[in-house]
């Protein structure tokens, strides 16, 4: 019998064997992935004796065509009654209410960790010469930093009465003619991001934490963020985790705390990929980090994700590309990215083996070379598949 998913009084989720799941199909390629991803998820969920009863639920183009609203409230109310669901890309509306849906949605639920996990899966094209060595999980703040949106248009009232204010009661001097934005970082936000990325390794026996900031130019925002992560470390995982500077690099059975510069960190990522496991980082940092990972292990195509709030249970997971309006309704893209949300979700309610049944039944399909165009055109002798084809060939393989 289908069921709420609820959360006990100590954060743990309760997963019934036939969980109502609310998903968004999602524009564009929408149309074509989920179907796809569904079909993998079902079958690897059956093969372990679950189901999930997917409830329907609109955002995005479908839902104004049919609502007149790009983001109904019942969806918002789905979402905050069944605590976990899933979503495909959607349409940024050109000139409308909302700036983003999915930042509206993350706002709204207070979703403030975006998780994404970012591995190589045996086989995928990869521009770099180890892709197994890449094997990290981004935890980037999902609420602060300049993605407040508090901006001030240069030449707009807003930025001279700001301008005027920071010239008189702090003596800064604003350049004339300048936009203005602020860039709020919290010790709260901070601390909560950062508690969750070192709970998340803890609990999945990852061997470092790393911080990463900006903190070297950025004190009081960038430099506080860390800071705050090595007050918490002492704080509330004496036991179990341990700062660099507390340890010299020596965390001996705790959990090693450490931190790197922004920067060199784009850098190193690159060229000692094994220094870095779970990642814990400000909002606009992360942004930049999660692409230029996803780059090393395969590209957008099959970069999954997800926005948590641990205290509330909340989780919205989901496809991290757009909608690719050029390929719609096509059946042609990747499924990978919203199939791989979609792993990310059932490992997140505890369904570990159908997760890992999937993984192990997509690598095997990509090292058939049974691959939709984005992988094809960049490996010799592969078979090109249509979205669907890929979806029943892994299907086959589970
Ligand atoms: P995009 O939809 O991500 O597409 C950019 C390119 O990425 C595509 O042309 C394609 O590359 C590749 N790609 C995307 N999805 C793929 C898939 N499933 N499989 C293989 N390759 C894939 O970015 P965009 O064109 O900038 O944005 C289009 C719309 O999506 C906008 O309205 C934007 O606001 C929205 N958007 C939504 C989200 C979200 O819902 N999370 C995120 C980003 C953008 P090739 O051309 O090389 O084949």
């Amino acid at each position: 019998m289908a069921e709420l998913i609820s959360m006990d009084a100590d954060g743990t989720l309760q997963v019934p064997d036939e969980p109502v799941i609310p998903f968004i199909e999602g524009d564009g390629t929408g149309v074509d992935i989920w179907p796809a991803a569904k079909l993998v998820l079902d079958a690897a969920a059956a093969k372990h004796g679950k189901s999930v009863a997917w409830k329907e639920v609109l955002a995005g183009q479908k839902a104004f065509d049919e609502t007149g609203n790009w983001l109904p409230d019942e969806t918002v109310e789905a979402f905050r009654t069944h605590l976990i669901g899933i979503k495909g890309p959607l349409t940024t509306p050109i000139g409308g209410g909302i700036r983003s849906l999915n930042v509206a949605l993350r706002q709204i639920l207070d979703l403030y960790v975006c998780l994404r996990p970012v591995r190589w899966f045996t086989g995928v094209p990869s521009p770099v010469r180890h892709p197994e060595k890449v094997d990290m999980v981004i935890f980037r703040e999902n609420t602060e930093d300049i993605y407040a949106g508090l901006e001030a248009e240069a030449g707009s009232p807003e930025a001279a009465k700001l301008s005027a204010f920071l010239r008189d009661q702090m003596g800064w001097d604003i350049r004339e003619g300048s936009g203005i934005g602020i860039k709020p970082v919290s010790e709260f936000g901070s601390k909560r991001l950062i508690r969750a990325s070192i709970e998340y390794a803890l609990r999945h026996g990852r061997k470092s934490v790393t911080m990463v900031h900006k903190g070297n130019i950025q004190k009081f925002t960038e430099g506080a963020f860390r800071n705050w992560g090595y007050e918490l470390v002492r704080d509330e995982f004496a036991e179990s985790a341990v700062g660099w500077d507390d340890c010299d690099g020596k965390p001996g059975d705790r959990l090693l705390v450490k931190d790197a510069i922004a920067d060199i960190t784009l850098q190193q990522v690159l060229t000692r990929p094994d220094e870095f496991d779970v990642i814990a980082t400000t909002n606009l940092n992360g942004d930049y980090l999660s692409d230029a990972l996803a780059a090393q292990v395969g590209g957008i195509g099959i970069a999954p994700g997800a926005n948590i709030n641990y205290v509330t249970g909340h989780g919205i997971f989901e496809a991290t590309h757009g909608t690719a309006p050029k390929y719609a309704g096509m059946d042609k893209v990747n499924p990978g990215s919203v199939l791989l949300s979609g792993v990310l979700m059932y490992e997140h309610l505890g369904w570990q083996e159908a997760a890992d049944d999937i993984v192990r039944a997509l690598e095997a399909t990509i090292a058939d070379k049974v691959v939709t165009y984005d992988f094809a055109r960049q490996m010799e002798g592969a078979t090109e598949v249509k979205c669907s084809e890929f979806a029943a060939a892994v299907v086959d393989r589970l």
